[in-house]
């Protein structure tokens, strides 16, 4: 522990860094077994930091590099999962038997009676699926949903909608096939969702099946190898980190920004997280009567769902994003709004729905349709055009402008039937004898 009259030099700090990279030799020697990897990162290379950070506040510089190197073991451990699938040996064997039996990795979960090490391995199990896409030969192995492999986005992504309501869960690509894509869900298809099962369709056509079993390739290597070089790259430019970056950046009041920082840690007072701290009431979502739920609340929700569908039609996209984790995939891929604008544009949308739900569930104010939630994500975007600069202020105002537009189209349908209903209650009304 370095100790001085002054304030200490990040020249006093080398020590520590000196102390991770003598640690790291045990890993560049080759020698360490899995189990010895986790330990490192784990006793040493995360608790000797935490340790000194309790009497003093580290140097930027230092926090910065000792992150690096912890990145980079992240990135090593990856290669386990690279090793695992593409790989044959006893560790392969024991762990495939263990652990995978028939199927692919994707749906592995964490059990009790794991070892520390599997659990270690698990918990990096989605970043290796990040960079990972399926070449299929039988079909066997590969996840129909949530391994990419019919192109280099997992089809969960490319249709969120109907792998919402799909009963197909866990199903490989060779069971729907020799089900002839008779995919099954767990109600009708809207217009939304009719369009994009018939994409997917197309989408199938090509498939063919060989001898072969499916095999991992790498997607950010050219020569589809796994690289950790890659890994740490991604990591370390447009990957996890870089989210919370742009949102501390963003041009949106310091508390939405908090208060979408906690969305992401799954920390906000949802219905379900109340329950989890013994809260003792209905988890019922107000809008609809499914669970409330993070993912159900600003994503899938029947009433946030429509929402969602007016800023696909604006934006002329035809799938829309199921969770907040594909927001910022499907946003880049059918706009040309700059980091700022996509992430107000969220806040505003989730913003807007907090509001609404909260006067819900407190004031028992319903909303009478959801083009309120639309209007009310649109006052916020234009009250912060202010705040951004030309370009990104324009955007937001034409957006929003945009956005209005859309779901006035839509609402004159729906104001259509409401009067329709309400003239049907009238009409029921007089003719009931107790009416009045
Ligand atoms: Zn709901």
């Amino acid at each position: 522990m370095p100790v001085g009259p002054d304030r200490l030099l990040v020249s006093d700090w080398s020590m520590l860094e000196e102390k991770f990279l003598k640690r790291l030799d045990g890993w560049k020697s080759n020698t360490l077994s899995l189990g010895g990897r986790v330990t490192v990162i784990n006793s040493c290379l995360t608790s000797c930091p935490v340790y000194h950070m309790s009497m003093h506040l580290l140097p930027k510089t230092i926090i910065t590099k000792l992150d690096k190197i912890r990145r980079r073991l992240v990135c090593l451990l990856c290669k386990w999962w690279w090793k695992l699938e593409r790989e044959e040996g006893l560790w392969q064997t024991i762990v495939r038997n263990k652990y995978l039996r028939q199927g692919g990795i994707f749906y592995i979960k964490h059990k009790q009676v794991d070892s520390a090490s599997w659990h270690d391995l698990l918990k990096i199990k989605q970043l290796y699926l990040l960079g990972r896409c399926m070449v299929i030969g039988d079909g066997r192995r590969t996840d129909f949903w949530g391994d990419a492999w019919c192109g280099h986005t997992p089809l969960s992504q490319l249709f969120p909608s109907l792998h919402a309501i799909s009963n197909d869960l866990g199903c490989t690509v060779r069971e729907l096939a020799d089900r002839r894509w008779n995919f099954s869900f767990k109600r009708w298809l809207d217009e939304h969702n009719q369009r994009c099962l018939v994409e997917l369709g197309d989408k199938l056509m090509g498939v063919r099946f060989n001898q072969d079993r499916d095999k991992p390739v790498w997607k950010w290597e050219k020569s589809g190898k796994f690289s950790v070089k890659s890994i740490y790259t991604h990591l370390s430019s447009n990957g996890i980190d870089r989210s919370f970056k742009h949102l501390w950046k963003a041009k949106i009041p310091l508390k939405i920004k908090i208060w979408l920082w906690l969305i992401w840690h799954n920390a906000i007072a949802t219905k379900d997280n109340m329950k989890k701290r013994q809260w003792e009431g209905d988890t019922k979502c107000r809008f609809c009567h499914e669970k409330e739920t993070i993912g159900h609340l600003f994503f899938t929700c029947s009433a946030v769902a429509y929402v969602w569908g007016t800023v696909t039609n604006t934006l002329g996209a035809t799938t829309r994003p199921g969770c907040f984790s594909q927001y910022f995939w499907w946003i880049t891929q059918h706009s040309a709004f700059s980091r700022n604008v996509q992430i107000a544009g969220l806040a505003a949308i989730c913003w807007a729905i907090w509001k609404i739900r909260n006067r819900a569930c407190f004031e028992g104010k319903l909303i009478r349709s959801p083009v309120e939630l639309i209007c009310t994500a649109c006052s916020f975007l234009t009250h912060w055009a202010g705040i951004h600069n030309e370009t990104d202020g324009a955007m937001l105002r034409s957006g929003s402008a945009g956005l209005q537009e859309e779901a006035l189209r839509v609402h004159q349908v729906y104001a259509r039937n409401t009067r329709r209903r309400l003239e049907d209650d009238a009409h029921a009304d007089t003719v009931r004898p107790d009416g009045d």
